[in-house]
């Protein structure tokens, strides 16, 4: 009887654990166009369509809100020398994944959808379309078959996996010259 008892307790606890683990806030954006979810546990940000997208459609045009000198785990990189915080703010909750549904284009300054997106499906970019060299790298858990496991920046990977993807100028740019100044110190 105490057994059967703890036992009833303890799977009752779990799954109200588990229920406060899955918790989360939602925060329309946008005219509703997005959703913002919240876990409550953990606090962590993502941005959700509210409505289905088509392949090619623009999603959003972005904007750089304020400039800043070095990256940090929020912004863009917009050029070479440029980073810089997204207008419009809840952008910046577009998390990171080795198969990303949208590309920020930080030429035409827009957001595009990569493929068709689901309503109620997480918005999520390819870090290294944009970052170069990234001050806070982390390790990928976004179950893609294709995960690239270490996320540090463009200029950690090799140019058969970036080309798979739709880059930024500014990173093209990087990874032509990366490609010269190797073929040069093979020759010297
Ligand atoms: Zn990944």
């Amino acid at each position: 009887m105490t057994n059967a008892v703890c036992r009833e307790t303890c799977s009752g606890e779990s799954g109200l654990l588990s229920d406060l683990q899955a918790a989360v806030n939602t925060i329309p954006v946008d005219g509703g166009k997005f959703l913002i979810r919240e876990a409550l546990v953990t606090g962590s940000k993502a941005l959700h369509a509210a409505r289905p997208f088509e392949g090619g459609e623009i999603l959003s045009a972005i904007g750089m809100r304020e400039q800043v000198q070095s990256p940090n785990y929020l912004s863009v990189q917009f050029g070479e020398f440029e980073h810089g915080m997204l207008h419009p703010v809840h952008l910046q909750y577009i998390n990171h994944s080795c198969s990303p549904n949208v590309f920020f284009d930080v030429k035409a300054m827009h957001l595009r959808a990569l493929r068709t997106i689901g309503q109620d499906e997480e918005l999520s970019f390819f870090y290294p379309s944009t970052e170069w060299n990234m001050n806070q790298p982390f390790h990928c858990h976004c179950h893609s078959p294709s995960c690239l496991g270490h996320i540090q920046g463009a200029a950690y990977l090799p140019e058969s996996i970036l080309i798979q993807y739709e880059l930024s100028e500014h990173i093209k740019d990087l990874m032509q010259r990366a490609r010269t100044a190797a073929r040069c110190s093979a020759v010297a």
